[in-house]
């Protein structure tokens, strides 16, 4: 192995700039510079330069409320001024308890210990490490692997982009990233006739691993209901019912990743409620405090925990963050929580919105095809020559379109989609489709 690195061919110029930031997801080079934002209330944001801009996707997923909701803003600042931050082991405090007590009243009653983390991928992270313990904990050292769907999305760190393994995102990094399995995910959209075929395809790709290596696998890693960055892909509850009965029946962990689905985002409180359905172990985060701060939980099944339960150190589950159960941001949760169930009838109103809106507006437009709708997210595609996806060169175009006019929205390549804060207005709402329907006819 040589140590020397190889001289690079061409060096790009970087040209003189007054931000020392390097963004993420961004080619620095070829991308607009960013926006520099002022402030943020509701479903607007307001740039340095008084151009106000509405946040169609809620700032990345995590801003269910809308920004600057002052219930939340309040939370945090009596927290902060009773207790910022403490060390989470052997130590808790009120905002923990009370967020997971709270948390699993909206969950399965089978999911009953909550673990904390920061961030959506530290909370894979965490059950990847769990679902791979607890087996080897009962000495079954062959379940190694796991399962995963195609275009799935995880999250950037290693094991989270491992199990998230098929995504185009993740080129240079392949030879870092553990091996997986991955089926199909039988992705639907209105008036689509193979649901049935897909969904059996998926299953029959599921059962043949399960068969070849019945001990192989330590669980099967799922985004219900919607998968997110890989598209904005739906499936249908009644595929999620036939999961949990095969992963029942191989005996084999069943882990929702519902960091993008949970708190509303379905259109129901989680993708395992709307399909009832209970997987082992789920993962949430983004919607969770509210989008004010990074906050993550892990929840499994009373028996994983027990086979993490013993005499013996070695058993216990080493994991921990700086800031694990940072009583600010599990003090913004429960504002956030106490929102949700003040008012659950607005994000279970925001789909029939985005249907009678996609009738008006999409449905007759020859460029946008593939709707589907999942609560509170709505999807399409724009009809290209070039291939379908992520790296399609539409995605920045439109982008820059949008934010011309006023609108946040990011496509994922060809794909636009539309997740708002569940304070929008139906006003807003409709002038969203037409701006988008105009557009893409513009183009
Ligand atoms: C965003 C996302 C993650 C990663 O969360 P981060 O907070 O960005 O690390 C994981 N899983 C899903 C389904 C996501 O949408």
């Amino acid at each position: 192995m040589t140590t020397q690195p190889k001289a690079p061919q061409t060096l790009n110029k970087v040209p003189p700039t007054t931000s020392p930031i390097w963004q993420p997801f961004t080619q620095m080079k070829t991308a607009p510079p960013p926006l520099m934002v002022r402030s943020g209330q509701g479903a607007i944001l307001e740039l340095a330069d008084g151009r106000q801009i509405v946040d169609c996707i809620s700032s990345w997923w995590v801003t269910i409320h809308g920004h600057g909701h002052p219930r939340i803003a309040q939370a945090i600042y009596e927290q902060a001024m009773k207790l910022e931050q403490v060390i989470f082991t052997g130590f808790t405090h009120e905002p923990a308890e009370k967020l997971a007590s709270r948390l699993l009243s909206h969950l399965p009653p089978n999911l009953s210990r909550v673990f904390f983390s920061d961030n959506g991928s530290t909370s894979v992270e965490v059950a990847l490490k769990m679902a791979y313990q607890y087996w080897l904990n009962q000495g079954q050292t062959t379940r190694t692997s796991f399962i995963g769907f195609d275009g799935g999305y995880h999250g950037d760190t290693i094991g989270a982009m491992s199990i998230g393994g098929s995504s185009e995102f993740w080129h240079p990094f392949k030879p870092l990233m553990f091996s997986m399995q991955s089926v199909p995910y039988p992705a639907t959209w209105d008036g689509d006739q193979e649901v049935e075929l897909k969904e059996t395809q998926s299953l029959q790709a599921l059962d043949q691993l399960l068969e070849k290596d019945p001990h192989a696998y330590a669980g099967i890693f799922i985004e219900p209901l919607i998968q997110g960055a890989g598209g904005m892909k739906v499936c249908r509850p009644e595929f999620l019912r036939a999961l949990r009965q095969r992963a029942k029946q191989a005996n084999i962990l069943l882990i929702y990743d519902e960091v993008m689905t949970g708190f509303g985002r379905t259109g129901d409180w989680f993708a395992c409620s709307k399909s009832q359905t209970a997987p082992d172990i789920i993962c949430l985060s983004k919607g969770l405090s509210g989008g004010f701060l990074p906050l993550a939980v892990t929840i499994a099944t009373e028996e994983i925990y027990q086979a993490f339960y013993s005499d013996d150190l070695h058993r216990a589950f080493f994991h921990s963050h700086s800031y694990t159960g940072n009583p600010l941001a599990c003090a913004a949760g429960l504002a956030s929580l106490e929102l949700l169930e003040a008012n659950p009838e607005q994000f279970q109103s925001i789909e029939t919105k985005h249907r009678r809106f996609i009738d008006n507006w999409i449905k007759g437009n020859p460029r946008l095809t593939r709707t589907r709708t999942c609560g509170t997210i709505a999807a399409l595609d724009v009809t290209t020559d070039n291939f379908d996806g992520y790296f399609n060169s539409l995605g920045p175009l439109l982008r820059a379109r949008f934010i011309e006019q006023g609108f946040l929205i990011r496509p994922l390549g060809n794909t636009i989609y539309l997740m708002p804060p569940y304070c929008i207005t139906d006003e807003l709402l409709e002038s969203i489709y037409r701006t988008i329907s105009q557009t893409v006819s513009s183009l």
